[in-house]
């Protein structure tokens, strides 16, 4: 397997140091202090669960509770996106439900390049928090307004069909690296680990575009 310069190879050691590095450089404890991350299934994972490693370490405390959400872009022209799985927000029946007031989540995923992912989990947990916000107020229950925040590896400058909310692009996007529109090769999708690494150690210095340039420091 020789290096294609069409792809940008990441390793995993790559990996862990964006996320470490990015969750120091945006200042994202003290910007945003995570009480819950939601991971998009399937690429969110592996990121989400070394972030939870990076926040812990900073803020200490407990390890904050991980929800998955698992969402698929349809194979047609009209990029529509339907859900694989969701996490339950009937707070009345289900002992198990995720409670929003007061959460400050924050949703993760390996990489934004068109943000139709993006836009349509924060559209789909908007929906699920003005619900549940109906609920506690018909009850009178005291309701925090939850926030939302976004953490991805690589943002993609590449023309994105969806957008986030302002509050969430102003304050809240938090992007490890900002990145061309090649295809980037994670190592989770990689059969041969060790030659995996190898081409993202040697790649490292001809593929990344810009570092750092999110506007979160
Ligand atoms: P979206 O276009 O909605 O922002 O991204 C859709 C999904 O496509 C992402 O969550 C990710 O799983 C996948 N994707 C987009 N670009 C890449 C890429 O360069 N590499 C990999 N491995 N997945 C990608």
């Amino acid at each position: 397997m020789s290096l294609d310069i069409n792809k940008i190879y990441i390793s995993y050691n790559q990996l862990h140091d964006i996320i470490r590095r990015t969750v120091q450089r945006t200042n994202l404890i003290e910007k945003f202090s995570p009480t819950l991350l939601i991971a998009i299934s399937a690429g969110g994972f592996l990121p989400t669960r070394i972030l939870r490693n990076v926040i812990k370490s900073e803020m200490g405390g407990k390890s904050l509770p991980i929800q998955t959400i698992g969402l698929c872009l349809y194979e047609s022209d009209k990029h529509e996106i339907y859900k694989t799985q969701w996490i339950s927000t009937d707070s009345k029946n289900d002992p198990l439900a995720v409670l929003f007031s007061g959460q400050n989540i924050l949703i993760v995923d390996e990489v934004d390049e068109t943000r139709t992912t993006l836009s349509y989990a924060v559209k789909e947990l908007e929906k699920d928090i003005e619900k549940q916000r109906n609920l506690f107020k018909e009850n009178n229950e005291e309701w925090i307004e939850p926030k939302l925040g976004v953490f991805v590896v690589h943002n993609k400058m590449v023309t994105k069909r969806q957008n986030l909310p302002k509050d969430i692009m102003e304050n809240f996007y938090f992007v490890g690296e900002n990145v061309s529109g090649k295809w980037i090769v994670y190592p989770w999708d990689a059969l041969d680990i060790n030659e995996h690494t190898r081409l993202a150690e040697n790649g490292q210095t001809i593929n990344k575009l810009t570092i750092s340039s999110d506007g979160n420091n």
